[in-house]
């Protein structure tokens, strides 16, 4: 993702999150395109950090106008590590982030050339380039689409 967002203010590349590295503005970044790859496993931190994270980035992600973030999180092996996976759904179901995220779709239910797929490219056709790989679908990722519930009082 370190393309993915410029400084508004020296025009650098720049992360997501915190200050410029290049001249520590801490301006909004501006996005390119409207699409986010969140990888919480890289560093593979435990899984209440990684979910810690994924909220912070979600508050960040909607204020600078990202519309679909693809959240990699592992298959949920057995371990630590494993655990990402299971913690980020359980809170997704218990609509922990629903004012956040309007809907998701776990990697498993959209492989490539489903229904479900098609659907979900029709209405952000930016995902294609990231999806089109996963033929039986990619269990270690699952794709949000942000935005809040329309609630009825
Ligand atoms: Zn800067």
């Amino acid at each position: 993702m370190a393309h993915t967002f410029e400084c508004p203010e020296c025009g650098n590349p720049r992360g997501m999150q915190g200050a410029c590295r290049q001249c520590g503005s801490e301006e909004m970044p501006q996005a390119h395109g409207d699409t986010l790859v969140l990888n919480l496993k890289h560093d593979n931190p435990r899984a209440e950090e990684a979910l810690d994270r994924l909220t912070l980035a979600l508050r960040r992600a909607t204020e600078v106008g990202i519309k679909v973030m693809i959240v990699i999180h592992g298959y949920g092996a057995s371990g630590e590590g494993g655990r990402i996976k299971w913690v980020i759904h359980d809170a997704l179901e218990n609509n922990y982030f629903s004012d956040r995220v309007h809907e998701y779709r776990f990697g498993e239910e959209i492989a490539f050339g489903t229904e479900a797929y098609h659907a979900l490219l029709r209405r952000r056709p930016s995902l294609k380039s990231h999806l089109k790989h996963f033929k039986e679908g990619n269990a270690g990722m699952t794709v949000l689409i942000l935005g809040s519930h329309a609630r009825i009082a």
